[in-house]
């Protein structure tokens, strides 16, 4: 596995890819105290067993957000020049294609990015929110991030509807807050007060469990296929559901919903792909 250099990890390639940073690095810490602090001392009593473990649980929750977004961000899957020489073998060589921006010839399966300016190893896409493309050797931190943050965005919806519009009803439930649910921005800018603040928080995991949903149902049938986006309509690499997810977790991936520490050996290099099938 190699790493990127943490200044170009973390400086975004454009304006949107820093907007959409930002976000999730500003909205995942205030959840997580508007949880704490706000929501679950109204829920459970203070060091009940139920208020321990729900703090437990989102504990968990944020941590395999933050980590392996992280690690999405920090696993380099681009092409390396320096250590990636084209094949020897002419049947293999035969699969590589030229890369009019790069001006070299690439693995199959290998694709640019515009953004990144650099080819990157089995690519699906380019992710506005980890500021990287998702290839070979990250998609594994790319499905754990996008799953456990539409998790803990369902967590917190529930834990604030209960919070909002039954422990609250009385406040919540007014014209006025119909206002605040259907343009937040603006009632924040007419009236800036700590329960307007609680709807927009609200909100905004509405909406990242919405956005996760979708793009997890979007991503199954590729995932499903062993194909990447740019190959969705085909099943050209398709070696049967366990090892498509094999060829994504790696080799112990029983174990990889745990954390993005857990070591997961990936099956293939990521170099040299021969079809599944006949097919071309
Ligand atoms: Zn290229
Ligand atoms: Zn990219």
């Amino acid at each position: 596995m190699i790493l990127r250099p943490l200044e170009r990890a973390f400086l975004p390639r454009s304006a949107g890819d820093g907007a959409c940073f930002l976000l999730i690095a500003v909205c995942v810490p205030l959840t997580y105290m508007f949880q704490v602090t706000v929501i679950m001392p109204e829920l459970h009593d203070v060091g009940s067993f139920w208020y321990t473990a729900v703090w437990l649980a989102g504990i968990f929750l944020v941590f395999n957000i933050t980590s392996n977004m992280l690690a999405c961000m920090l696993v380099d899957t681009s092409i390396k020049l320096h250590i990636l020489k084209p094949p020897v073998d002419s049947h293999l060589l035969s699969r590589w294609h030229m890369c009019d921006a790069c001006q070299t010839l690439v693995p199959p399966r290998s694709w640019h990015c515009e953004i990144c300016n650099v080819c990157v190893l089995k690519r699906d896409h380019h992710c506005r929110f980890t500021c990287c493309c998702i290839g070979h050797h990250n998609y594994r931190y790319f499905f754990y991030f996008l799953l456990y943050m539409g998790l803990g965005a369902l967590y917190v919806s529930i834990n604030a509807s209960i919070y909002l519009w039954y422990l609250h009803a009385d406040y919540y439930w007014r014209p006025y807050t119909l206002l605040t649910v259907f343009v937040p921005a603006l009632s924040l800018t007419v009236h800036a007060s700590w329960e307007n603040f609680y709807v927009v928080l609200y909100e905004l995991n509405l909406l990242a469990f919405c956005m996760c949903t979708l793009l997890l149902v979007y991503h199954r049938p590729i995932f499903q296929r062993g194909a990447v986006m740019k190959e969705r309509s085909t099943s050209k690499y398709d070696l049967g559901l366990r090892a498509n997810m094999e060829m994504v977790l790696g080799k112990r991936m029983h174990l990889t919903w745990i954390s993005p520490f857990v070591r997961s050996d990936l099956p293939h290099d990521g170099v040299n792909w021969e079809p599944a099938t006949k097919e071309e």
